[in-house]
This record gives structure tokens, sequence and C-alpha cells, in this order.
């Protein structure tokens, strides 16, 4: 750490000087029935798709940008610092980078929630910040009271609904919400 002194007109150089800000993302969804609402392949290749602003000058991206856990690039002047997201403002052109926590695996959303917000991932943004989530792909959860597992949950239409056969309940996730906050 650098005490958070910024480096203006330098940000490419001294990328790495750019203070770091975590993030966390939360979410809100109406389970029903079900729990442990989670990206089905988070640990290597689920794509989150993140809407992303410039943290110079307060641009935000047109489009939904994918980032994982898996890709990682170098960033500029870094000295082999690498980040799972390095992006490149279309507007000021300074390059900024988000990196996931690699100690802190996404947090599935469980039936305790059910309603509320709570945190699913953090992630350590440099000249940037993420300011929306679509949850597109595929997620997974598992039943309440069964343990059944449900492996192909898409939220991409904002709800999904199916049918538990162990406990002869139907189950669902509706009314998804994100937000972003500062860990
Ligand atoms: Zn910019």
């Amino acid at each position: 750490m650098d005490g958070g002194r910024q480096h203006v007109g330098k940000a490419d150089r001294y990328h790495f000087r750019i203070p770091m800000v975590k993030l966390c993302l939360e979410i809100k969804a109406e389970l029903e029935n079900v729990t442990d609402l989670a990206p089905a392949s988070d640990k290597v290749t689920f794509e989150y798709f993140f809407q992303v602003k410039c943290n110079s000058c307060h641009e935000v991206h047109p489009k939904f940008v994918g980032v994982n856990r898996e890709d990682k690039t170098e960033v500029s002047g870094g000295k082999n610092a690498t980040a799972n997201f390095v992006w490149r403002c279309g507007w000021c052109k300074r390059e900024s980078s988000a990196k996931f926590d690699e100690k802190s695996p996404t947090i599935p959303y469980s039936a305790d929630a059910n309603g509320q917000f709570a945190p699913i991932l953090t992630i350590e943004c440099r000249g940037l910040e993420f300011v929306g989530f679509d949850p597109r792909g595929i997620w997974r959860c598992v039943g309440l009271e069964s343990g059944t597992t449900f492996p192909e949950v898409d939220l991409s239409d904002g709800e999904w609904v199916d049918y538990d056969e162990k406990t002869e309940l139907p189950v669902g996730v509706s009314a998804i919400e994100s937000r972003w906050r500062r860990a």
C-alpha cells in the first residue's frame, strides 16, 4: 500500500499506485423452498457481468463486461502484477483494473437471507468502480428441506421455477436485485 497518494497523469505507468478499493456485491432474491443460490461453476469459469465506471472521468461503459476468476492479464507498469480485469476507458484512456480476492470465494445466497440483501463476493478495484450486475449465466441452488441439487438455474429472465420431486413442492428464485458497496 502506498498510503493512497494519487499520481494523476502517471496512472498508466504506475498502475499499482492507484488506490485500491474493495467492493462488495450484494444480492437479494425471493427463494421458494430452496437455499444456497450460487454460480454453478464459480471456482474457475463463471463469467460475472458487471457494469463498470471509470473513476477518472466518471464515464460508465455502455456494455456489461465479463469478469471471471481464472483469466489474468498483466497491468501496465505493474512489475508482473496481474488482475482479472484490465480496462482502458474509451473516454479518458486511463487504465484501471479489478481483481478477485483469492481468499474470498463467492458466498452462496442462503434462505436465511431470503428477501434481504446479503454479500456474495468481494473484488479489489483500482481506478474503476462496478455499478451494476447482470446475473446471466448458469447458477445452482439446493432444495431447502430435500437437499436436492438444482444444477441449472437460469436467471436471465429474472426468475426461475422448477419442481422438487422429493418434497413435491414448487421451487423457484425470483425478484433478484443487486447492489455494490464498499467492503
Ligand atoms: Zn475515464
